[in-house]
């Protein structure tokens, strides 16, 4: 099946070519929950690696499922790709986004 990554550009940056691979799930911490919630996105999801639209993401995933919204602002998650590799996310420091591989 053919990519069509280069076509999409972000609605953030207006960067295109630096997307991830699609979300295969978000794992939500948060002060409100007693262990990490995962959320599994209904679509695919490619995240723009250029800016800081990871976060959009995590707050609309978060916005979209009512355990998750009823357990206050999230601290911190946890991105897992597609294709295996993951980010770290804190909500209080957007630029410090690690990634982990
Ligand atoms: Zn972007």
């Amino acid at each position: 099946m053919e990519q069509t990554e280069e076509t999409l550009t972000c609605g953030q940056c207006r960067k295109s070519g630096t997307f991830t691979a699609p979300v295969s799930v978000i794992l939500l911490f948060a002060p409100g929950l007693s262990k990490p919630y995962p959320l599994i996105p209904a679509e695919d999801y490619r995240v723009c690696g250029a800016c800081d639209a990871i976060f959009t993401l995590v707050n609309r995933a978060a916005d979209a499922h009512p355990t998750t919204r009823q357990a206050g602002p999230w601290s911190r998650a946890i991105i897992v790709f597609a294709d295996g590799h993951g980010v770290d996310v804190k909500a209080k420091r957007p630029q410090q986004a690690v990634a982990l591989a």
